[in-house]
């Protein structure tokens, strides 16, 4: 942030709305990102730490994110390590380095790092977000699915504040499953696959399988989930299951792994998550 001239600390959400619609001014949350990308035309940015978005709670049976909430405080919540054999906060302690961690916020390693071991887990989990924004001066919120907050992010960020990070109810009943490879154990994986089913005696009910480093952002692997639906994990299962994750992926290599790579990595890490979850 090159022209940096103003930062202002709203008191309200609506306050902080309000300002959101200036020109060249973005919302702040932890800030690790905005500082590293030297960008000229932030001239204001809206730090939204006086806003009270930094809290772990339930809400009836869902388990509800502040969105500024900091990744170190997802890794040590009791709460978060009940839920989904904890791979949520498994998933925060998987991103960054300790010290970033005491600062990078859910939202900003969400929208910093879309195809991140942190933004597979929720979306394995079918998390949504909550979005405010302003209708007239009056603050309403809408809650959308990740999925959906990925596909229209543009359109969804306009004027707008992410303020919670749901895990409905459903994950609770959940078994997971996260497969990571990476270069080193502190690098960014290279390909990531959670698993998150939930299992009747033997046979999965519901559940999904997310992937990380195939796409722009976390992707759902459709045709996969569709071949372990209402089927036992055997080694035939879990090999289609395995050969379907890689249908329709058009990943990008780059300097971590090439897009051959990633695709083999898919199957592989599928099938694993599978085994494993068939124990
Ligand atoms: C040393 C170092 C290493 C890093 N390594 C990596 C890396 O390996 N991979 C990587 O992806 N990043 C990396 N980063 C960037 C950054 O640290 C992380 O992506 C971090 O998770 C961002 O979180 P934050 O809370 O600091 O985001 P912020 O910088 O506060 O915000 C990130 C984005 O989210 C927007 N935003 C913030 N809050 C909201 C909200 N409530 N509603 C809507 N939009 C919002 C901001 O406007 C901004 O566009 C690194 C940074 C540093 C300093």
């Amino acid at each position: 942030m090159l022209n940096l001239q103003t930062i202002h600390k709203p008191k309200t959400l609506s306050e902080a709305l309000q300002l959101a619609r200036e020109q060249d001014t973005v919302l702040m949350a932890g800030g690790t990102a905005l500082i590293s990308e030297k960008r000229r035309d932030v001239r204001a940015v809206i730090d939204l730490s006086a806003l009270e978005l930094s809290f772990i709670e339930t809400r009836g049976e869902d388990v509800v994110i502040g969105a500024t909430t900091t990744l170190a405080i997802i890794v040590d919540s009791d709460m978060l390590r009940g839920v989904a054999d904890g791979i949520v906060a498994q998933a925060a302690q998987q991103t960054h380095a300790n010290i970033l961690r005491n600062q990078a916020s859910a939202i900003g390693t969400i929208l910093s790092e879309s195809d991140g071991i942190f933004s597979v887990a929720l979306s394995a989990l079918d998390a949504r977000l909550s979005i405010a924004s302003l209708n007239d001066s009056r603050v309403e919120k809408v809650d959308v699915s990740l999925a959906d907050f990925f596909a229209q992010r543009a359109m969804r960020l306009q004027n707008s504040i992410v303020t919670e990070i749901i895990i409905p109810a459903s994950a609770r009943s959940r078994r997971a499953r996260i497969e990571t490879v990476a270069r080193t154990p502190r690098d960014k994986a290279i390909v990531s696959i959670c698993a998150a089913l939930e299992m009747e005696r033997g046979i999965v009910r519901a559940g999904a399988l997310a992937l990380g480093g195939v796409a722009e952002t976390a992707w759902r692997a459709r045709d996969a989930e569709r071949e372990i639906l209402n089927q036992g994990l055997t080694d035939d299962v879990i090999q289609r299951a395995a050969m379907a994750a890689t249908s329709a992926l058009l990943p990008r290599g780059d300097f971590r792994g090439s897009a051959e790579y990633r695709i083999e990595m898919v199957r592989v890490l599928t099938a694993r998550a599978l085994r494993e979850m068939a124990k």
